[in-house]
């Protein structure tokens, strides 16, 4: 938005400041409203509206601790030009139940562009869909991993849209990986009304990590940095062997699968997320409780491993490791 005028929800919020708008969103049963607080933040000089959001899924906390963490580092208010749009919460009512979903079982991130009349998920998907993404240009949703599975730190952005590719590259995360746009999720609404969201996971639902709160930040910082909102950026990304700021500093993943059990019983590790592995090699094992059989998990390819489960009781059939090859980021150079 370069005009000057930034409403949300009716309220008005001038360049130079900032403001926390409470959207009313429902109310519990007991009667309590529900609020959706959106933190805004406005330079005084124009230029491109950044929405940051976190808890689309309540019980992903990393997500949350990133957009608290830099609106309490006072980094949001260090903006030299443009707005930002902050929502730790999207999901309120996961996060009160320590859940992914709403209280009706439904997937906010499968319901939008939503609607007033529908589903507990569709009214917090169309607030969204009516109140938030018209203001913004572009968008960084922050996710984790669900169900005991761990991401290692990385992006994932719609490999057709040029701007969510330079939106990746800016962020520098470790991983990034080509993903495309699921029906129903905030990703998808957000590109039917011209708004490019990437999507950063991290860590693993209900658990805290330092590690993937960190990544975020500073992806977020330099992608800040390169826009022109952020006078200083974090250092680029290096990797061992590879030139410091280079984009092969980020490991760019496609041709992702998962690996899972072929056995149920006691799962146990003997690889994890953000390392290499080869084709054949043992990466796991399963093994009956009564001792009356042993089951070796390998990798099927030579890749990375991106994430993996963490919870050591698997039926058949569970995901264990996702593993991606590493190769070249899609054509559209700069
Ligand atoms: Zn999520």
């Amino acid at each position: 938005m370069l005009s000057d005028a930034l409403v949300i929800d009716d309220v008005v919020i001038p360049a130079g400041t900032s403001k926390t708008v409470d959207i009313q969103v429902a109310r519990l049963l007991s009667g309590t409203l529900i609020h959706m607080p959106v933190h805004v933040f406005r330079s005084e000089k124009p230029g491109p509206t950044l929405l940051l959001s976190g808890g689309l899924h309540g019980d992903e906390v990393n997500g949350i601790e990133v957009v608290r963490r830099m609106i309490s580092l006072g980094i949001l208010n260090q903006i030299t030009c443009g707005s930002v749009v902050a929502i730790p919460i999207i999901n309120v009512y996961g996060f009160l139940f320590f859940s992914r979903e709403v209280p009706d079982g439904k997937d906010v991130n499968r319901s939008f562009p939503g609607s007033p009349n529908g589903s507990l998920a569709a009214q917090v998907a169309h607030t969204m869909a009516t109140k938030i993404l018209p203001v913004v240009d572009m968008g960084i949703d922050f996710h984790t991993g669900g169900a005991s599975r761990t991401n290692y730190p990385q992006i994932r952005y719609d490999d057709q849209d040029p701007k969510a590719i330079e939106m990746a590259k800016a962020f520098q995360a470790p991983i990034a990986m080509g993903s495309s746009l699921i029906s129903g999720s905030l990703r998808a609404c957000g590109q039917s009304q011209g708004v490019p969201i990437i999507v950063y996971e991290g860590g693993e639902s209900l658990r805290l990590e330092e590690k993937a709160v960190k990544e975020a930040i500073r992806g977020t910082k330099r992608f800040m940095h390169s826009i022109g909102m952020l006078e200083q950026s974090p250092k680029p990304r290096g990797l061992k062997g590879r030139q410091k700021g280079d984009q092969k500093a980020i490991r760019h993943i496609s041709g992702n699968t998962w690996v899972r059990a072929e056995a149920s019983g006691l799962f146990s590790s003997e690889r994890e997320s953000g390392q290499a592995v080869r084709e054949g090699e043992l990466i796991g094992r399963i093994r009956n409780p009564y001792d009356s059989y042993s089951v070796k998990v390998h990798s099927p390819m030579d890749g990375f491993i991106i994430g993996h489960n963490n919870i050591p009781l698997v039926h058949r059939g569970d995901a264990l490791f996702h593993i991606g090859k590493e190769s070249p980021w899609p054509e559209s150079e700069s």
